[in-house]
């Protein structure tokens, strides 16, 4: 595969800002690839894990921002797992997703912020996720009610979704920590 790079100049190197907001050294990856192996959603984006960490080592800038690995990582951390020289590229995603959104960069599918604090906000009412109640938010609320809705069903007969809101996790416990976070992140707005 080619790979383009589009350098720019800028005060500090993109490379340079992700490593410390991430606290990782990416001069280590030497592109064996195990992490794009492993990637759940490798072969459904443009730039595989490897290849985002090759771009940055080749110096690419804004442009990079744009990648839609960004937005479809699932932070399973399976690419930190198989890394030989543990290098942790859920928090080089996560590096990534926060500076596109500090320069306004950010072009993901859908409304992942939305998605993000409807999430964190079950968990912080429920003590876990409740899937039902976030997504039938999220689709009230971005105006794609009727989306993906035939497939509802055949999730239920599975199992994959619950009707009734989870239980048996200690509420008031994860609502402390929650409330312990610096701004109580994510849950406002
Ligand atoms: S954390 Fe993201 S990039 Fe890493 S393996 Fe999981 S989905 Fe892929
Ligand atoms: S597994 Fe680690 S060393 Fe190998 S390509 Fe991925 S980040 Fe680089």
């Amino acid at each position: 595969m080619t790979i383009i790079v589009k350098k720019q100049r800028v005060a500090e190197s993109l490379i340079r800002i992700v490593e410390k907001k991430a606290e990782v050294s990416l001069d280590r990856c030497y592109q064996c690839k195990k992490c794009s192996v492993g990637c759940p959603v490798a072969d459904r984006t443009e730039s595989p894990p490897s290849e985002i960490i090759r771009r940055l080592q080749l110096g690419a800038g804004e442009e990079l921002l744009k990648t839609d690995l960004i937005w479809t990582c699932l932070s399973c951390e399976t690419c930190y797992a198989r890394c030989p020289n543990e290098i942790n590229f859920a928090a080089v995603i996560d590096a990534l997703r926060s500076i596109a959104l500090e320069k306004g960069l950010a072009k993901p599918k859908g409304n992942p912020p939305l998605f993000n604090r409807l999430f964190l906000n079950t968990v912080k009412a429920f003590g876990r996720a409740y899937d039902l109640q976030m997504i039938a938010l999220y689709k009230i609320r971005t105006g794609n009610i009727r989306q993906d809705m035939a497939k509802f069903p055949a999730m239920i007969k599975k199992g994959k979704m619950a009707l009734l809101s989870p239980s048996g996790a200690d509420r008031r416990k994860v609502r402390r920590i929650f409330n312990h976070l610096p701004e109580n992140k994510g849950t406002t707005k």
